[in-house]
Formats: structure tokens, C-alpha cells, sequence
């Protein structure tokens, strides 16, 4: 393990629905990852959800749009590796 005093050490996670700063592993450069979201289990079990409680179908799409229900994840924007994703579930 190398030990970078000028650059405080970000811990890989907690991700959550924000950009976080971490120590990239794969270019090992300090960045600000990049979040995109995807369509989770919690969007499929929500979509469900509404359903059963009588939304009509265009409702149901809803939580498809909804990015909170979403999974995050985060890419580096250097070199576009995958650092981690936050998971509803
Ligand atoms: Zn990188």
C-alpha cells in the first residue's frame, strides 16, 4: 500500500446519489466520479407496487423516470472505470 500525504485518501465508498472524490485504482488519479443511474430492483418492485394499488399503466412507468429509485453509478471520467455502485437494495 503507498501512502499519498498530499492527497487526502478517499475510502472507495460509501457511494451514494452524489459524486464522491476517490482514488481512482485503475489510473490512480484523485477524481470525482461520475454518477449515471440505472433502473434497479427497487424501480421493478415500485413499478409493481403501483400497479397493485390501481395506477393505470402510464403511472406505473413513473419510477422508471424517478433517478432516487434508481442504482448509481459511478464511473472514473478519466479512464471510465466502474469505482462502485450504490444499490437501492
Ligand atoms: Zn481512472
Amino acid at each position: 500500500m503507498m501512502a499519498n500525504a498530499q492527497v487526502p485518501v478517499a475510502a472507495i465508498g460509501p457511494f451514494g446519489d452524489s459524486p464522491v472524490q476517490v482514488a481512482c485504482p485503475n489510473c490512480h488519479q484523485t477524481v470525482v466520479s461520475k454518477v449515471e443511474h440505472s433502473s434497479g430492483l427497487l424501480t421493478y418492485l415500485f413499478c409493481g407496487g403501483l400497479f397493485l394499488c390501481g395506477f393505470v399503466l402510464g403511472c406505473c412507468l413513473i419510477p422508471f423516470c424517478v433517478d432516487r429509485l434508481k442504482n448509481a453509478q459511478h464511473t472514473c471520467p478519466t479512464c471510465k472505470t466502474l469505482l462502485g455502485v450504490y444499490k437501492r437494495l
